[in-house]
């Protein structure tokens, strides 16, 4: 027992996946070369005006209103005052005490539940590379749409954080507001952690951990800060409130600066901007549009008796759940339709053979195809193989199992003599089988199942083959 708990806030940057920027017509759009996508308003020229993005305003209500924040009626932009020299226009317009979304609440795999503060609409900064000694800038993403998501400190545990961030671009990419590149920075995250004994409500100063682009670096970030911290305290020390960075080559969070070199933003709201006010129909019109969310789609999927691991694979994305929920509606049993999809389906979308994007298998013909198992007409591993060809081809499940002569050969007649062929070929397992060698058996059903390729059901290849050895 450590003796202490961790309580831990997230603060979670979104790009927006908008075709322009913010507030100017530049593309948004990443990978392009250095300073080629700028104007002078991303670049914050003299006389230059702001307009803002409807699309990005768009956007960032329905990540606020899936997050189950209040909409603002009214909310205004500001601007946030610093020097640094990703920074073009020496000013980031944010958003200060009249954020977009306030409120609201999210609910973790593991069953937790955070409490969001606040959502607010801003603008991303450039870029700054260190190289040979040298530090470069690139301006293109100056400007990008960004939503900022703020939890409360409802976190315990650096599991929860993971989970926590993990299920806000989870979120996120059901709605399709954003591409959530996380090697391209598109999703980030700070996290707030400070220490204090298990069971007190004692606030203790904290600690910022800024800028990071990967939960498992979150995640060894707030283990490694709970042991500094517990350290720091078991001697008798005190925790400075302080902004620190991570060093994931280090495994160890360093120290940028100290809560008395902290800056002043000196906010003020962005005078080239109108408040704007948010006609309450098509707030209203935004929220009637929301797709079915990850958390309801994993209590839907538990209901229909799923695996833990079944309802995480299929709910990890919206349009895997979708077409899930399609199969079953076409009438495949729940339990069998997990089965394929998360067995053979995810294994073909690794593969690179399927897309849940644009599936040419259609829903109701996978749900034919287990039926068919289902129901004895087709064995399993003609299924697979089957299911294979329809996911890379398309076509009804029927046609796909004519045209690899894959339909089960129920004429026992017929199947008598592939088994007879079997036993002409196998003299050596014949005699085994003879002699009482079980293992004998199972290799014959094996070689007819060769021959017919998976056509004749187990069990009757096995009836058949004892009935023409004689045992
Ligand atoms: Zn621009
Ligand atoms: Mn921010």
């Amino acid at each position: 027992m450590s003796g202490f708990e961790m309580v831990v806030g997230l603060e979670v940057h979104i790009e927006l996946s908008t075709r322009t920027k913010m507030f100017c017509g530049c593309m948004n759009s990443f990978g392009m070369p250095p300073n080629t996508n700028v104007c002078p308003v991303c670049m914050g020229l003299p006389g230059a005006l702001p307009v803002p993005n409807r699309a990005a305003v768009e956007s960032a209500v329905r990540l606020a209103l899936a997050l189950g924040c209040a909409i603002a009626p009214r909310s205004k932009f500001d601007r946030k005052n610093y020097f640094y020299p990703d920074l073009p226009k020496g000013y980031q317009i944010s958003q200060l005490d009249e954020p977009l979304g306030q409120g609201g609440e999210v609910l973790l795999v593991g069953g937790t539940r955070v409490r969001i503060a606040r959502l607010q609409l801003e603008e991303d900064a450039g870029k700054l590379q260190h190289e040979a000694g040298q530090a470069i800038v690139d301006f293109n993403r100056a400007g990008v749409p960004l939503v900022e998501i703020v939890s409360e400190p409802d976190i315990r545990s650096a599991q929860d954080a993971r989970a926590y961030w993990e299920e806000i671009r989870r979120i996120a990419l059901y709605l399709g507001v954003t591409d959530a590149r996380m090697e391209e920075g598109s999703v980030r995250a700070d996290a707030n952690i400070s220490l204090r004994p298990e069971g007190s409500e004692e606030l203790n100063p904290r600690v910022e951990i800024k800028n990071m682009n990967s939960f498992r670096h979150l995640e060894r970030a707030l283990s490694y800060e709970f042991e500094r911290q517990a350290a720091v305290y078991r001697s008798g020390g005190r925790v400075l409130q302080e902004t620190r960075g991570w060093d994931d080559a280090k495994g160890a969070t360093f120290s940028q600066r100290s809560k008395e070199e902290a800056q002043d933003y000196r906010y003020f709201p962005e005078p080239d901007l109108l408040p704007f006010e948010l006609d309450a129909h098509w707030v209203h019109a935004l929220r009637e549009g929301l797709p079915v969310l990850p958390a309801v789609r994993r209590q839907q999927l538990a209901a229909q008796g799923l695996s833990e691991e079944q309802v995480r694979l299929i709910a990890e994305d919206r349009l895997r759940a979708e077409y899930f929920a399609a199969v079953v509606a076409a009438g495949a049993p729940p339990v069998e339709a997990a089965k394929w999809l998360t067995g053979e389906l995810l294994r073909l979308e690794n593969e690179g053979r399927f897309d849940f994007a644009q599936p040419r298998a259609d829903a109701p013909e996978v749900a034919a195809l287990i039926g068919l198992v289902a129901g004895g007409k087709v064995t399993q591993s003609a299924a697979k193989t089957a299911l294979e060809t329809l996911a890379e081809q398309g076509g009804t499940a029927r046609a796909v199992l004519e045209s690899l002569g894959l339909t089960q050969m129920d004429d026992r007649e017929a199947v008598r003599s592939e088994v007879r062929a079997v036993l002409a070929a196998e003299e050596k397992a014949l005699l085994d089988l003879r002699s009482g060698k079980e293992k004998a058996l199972s290799f014959l059903v094996g070689q007819v199942m060769r021959r017919t390729r998976g056509r004749v059901p187990a069990d009757l290849a096995a009836t058949l083959i004892r009935e023409e050895a004689g045992v």
